[in-house]
């Protein structure tokens, strides 16, 4: 794994979801400009589906929406 988006969510007792928090993005290290470029983007693209609240999207969908960006 080159890169990670983190957020977090808080849920009252009965699971509904009451506050969203975008955390941060990981990039590994020392990765050549072009590699470095290629995840930040993928990563970018993770926090553009949180910040546009597309919570019901598919992981497997949002996943290859990120790499189409790349
Ligand atoms: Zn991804």
């Amino acid at each position: 794994m080159l890169g990670l988006t983190r957020w977090s969510t808080s849920t009252t007792a009965n699971g509904q979801v009451i506050a969203r928090e975008f955390n941060d993005i990981l990039i590994q290290r020392h990765l050549p400009e072009e590699h470095f470029r290629t995840v930040a983007i993928h990563e970018l693209t993770h926090a553009w589906f949180f910040y546009n609240n597309y919570r019901d999207l598919p992981l497997g969908v949002e996943e290859g929406m990120c790499v189409m960006m790349e």
